[in-house]
């Protein structure tokens, strides 16, 4: 039973879009509200049951091309959560969750299926494979370097009004140049973050966990101490002269 005060996240299809272990960033944004005095609540979304629309935050993540194809018709066939997604929560969508949330989504085959509309954007499959670290530098004041690691074909176009959450140091990201000159990695809206980054993402990066959270509660959230985290961070910066 979650009280008024407790921020509600919303796992969703962790058992369809689990490959990755994105599942992690549900406990990233559970722990540092905990850590702050605040009751949080991971409520864990499968396949089989219907979704709740009350969650401060959804999260979706990375998986195979026909996890992809299942849970963007399961999105579908709930059009309470899809309406959710679209004017009240904050979500965080990884890879294939990212890939879902568009306008459409190639296969290799060339067949194009629709996806949920919420972004426009559209993913279809690049030459090769883009396996590796990322380094992008996140368009959310304040985050600085995203890290990550990212393993996918597809490559993903933005609309002309929608910008990427940031510029690609190295890796490939959605595999696509801004305005034909920036290399861009993941969306950014008011409402959805979505990224090819793994990780998890949020552990990697708990600045963007907090941006997250403050825009999901509307508060502005103390910072917190974490040595250990900052060191962590270090490891995947260091060597690409880049700072946290
Ligand atoms: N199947 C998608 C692709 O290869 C998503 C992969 C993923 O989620 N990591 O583009």
């Amino acid at each position: 039973m979650s009280g008024e005060s407790t921020v509600a996240i919303g796992l969703l299809l962790p058992d369809v879009l689990g490959t990755y272990s994105d599942a992690g960033n549900a406990t990233i944004l559970a722990q540092r509200l905990r850590w702050r005095g605040i009751a949080a609540e991971i409520r864990t979304i499968t396949a089989r049951d219907v979704p709740p629309t009350g969650c401060a935050v959804y999260l979706l993540g990375g998986g195979e091309d026909t996890a992809q194809l299942f849970a963007a018709d399961w999105l579908r066939r709930h059009d309470q959560l899809r309406r959710t997604l679209e004017t009240s929560a904050v979500t965080l969508a990884v890879c294939a969750g990212l890939q879902i949330l568009g306008r459409s989504m190639t296969d290799s085959k060339g067949k194009h299926y629709p996806g949920l509309g919420l972004l426009d954007i559209s993913t279809a499959p690049g030459r090769q494979r883009a396996v590796g670290e990322v380094i992008a530098s996140c368009a959310v004041p304040g985050v600085g370097s995203l890290t990550g690691f990212e393993n996918h074909r597809g490559v993903t176009t933005l609309g002309p009004d929608i910008a990427p959450l940031g510029r690609v140091v190295t890796g490939t990201g959605n595999g696509t140049r801004e305005g034909g000159r920036h290399r861009g990695e993941g969306v950014l809206t008011e409402r959805i973050i979505g990224t090819y980054l793994h990780g998890p993402v949020l552990a990697r990066n708990p600045a963007l966990a907090d941006h997250i959270l403050q825009q999901a509660t509307g508060q502005i959230l103390p910072a917190l101490e974490l040595p250990d985290q900052a060191a962590l961070r270090q490891t995947y910066l260091r060597g690409h002269a880049v700072s946290g």
